[in-house]
């Protein structure tokens, strides 16, 4: 969010998201009784929070929605120049290739990955704000993230300590740790099945662990080619 927080950039967003005064009064209101534990902020407050001061075309994901309701570069910010994140960058990169080659876009997945735009290790998109404003619950969220990484091939981060949200894994280290958290995260699941058949199919305890490591890398062999 800094990079675009200069006053010239700030107006222009506020100007493109009119909101009226006795909201901006609630606002800045709500804002100075914000309690300083993030899990005790009421969701529309996040909410709030999480929508200001962005392009109300493409909450300044630079993705917008044309007349016929397919996503597009969004001219406003286009025509202002506004600056775009890494992630942002990476998002529109995808979904403008998946648009070329006549791959679907739904919009419920679509607006997920433009609220991840503005995410970061550091701040990433709170879980709550992603049910609440997409109205989905955790089962539906994480589903949609698996998509964003499967059929996208969108790095999607999950943080492992407080704030729990999402963001788009952006730098080489970033995208290492991403890769080394997923790949463990799957050598675990594979080994507690392996574990798990040993136990309760008896014809298999005498089996050499060797055939369930090779079935397994030729299967991924298979799956990657
Ligand atoms: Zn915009």
């Amino acid at each position: 969010m800094g990079v675009i927080d200069t006053t010239a950039e700030a107006n222009l967003a506020n100007r493109m998201n009119p909101i009226g005064d006795a909201a901006r009064r609630a606002m800045d209101a709500a804002r100075t009784v914000t309690p300083p534990k993030r899990e005790a902020v009421p969701v529309e407050l996040l909410i709030k929070t999480f929508f200001k001061d962005r392009c109300s075309r493409c909450w300044d994901s630079h993705i917008a929605l044309d007349i016929f309701e397919r996503p597009d570069r969004c001219g406003f910010c286009l025509t202002a120049r506004m600056p775009i994140t890494p992630a942002a960058q990476k998002i529109l990169d995808c979904v403008l290739t998946r648009i070329e080659k006549g791959r679907t876009v739904d919009a419920l997945t679509l607006n997920t990955a433009r609220m991840l735009s503005l995410g970061t290790a550091e701040e990433p998109v709170l879980g709550a704000v992603l049910q609440a404003h997409l109205k989905c619950d955790p089962r539906r969220i994480k589903q949609l993230m698996r998509t964003l990484r499967d059929e996208w091939l969108l790095p999607v981060s999950a943080s492992r300590e407080e704030p729990y949200g999402y963001y788009i894994a952006t730098s080489q280290e970033e995208l290492i740790a991403w890769a080394r958290t997923s790949r463990a995260q799957a050598i675990s699941t594979l080994a507690t099945l392996y574990r798990l058949l040993r136990a309760n199919i008896p014809a298999l305890a005498g089996q050499e662990n060797l055939d369930f490591v090779e079935q397994v890398s030729s299967e991924l062999q298979e799956a990657i080619r």
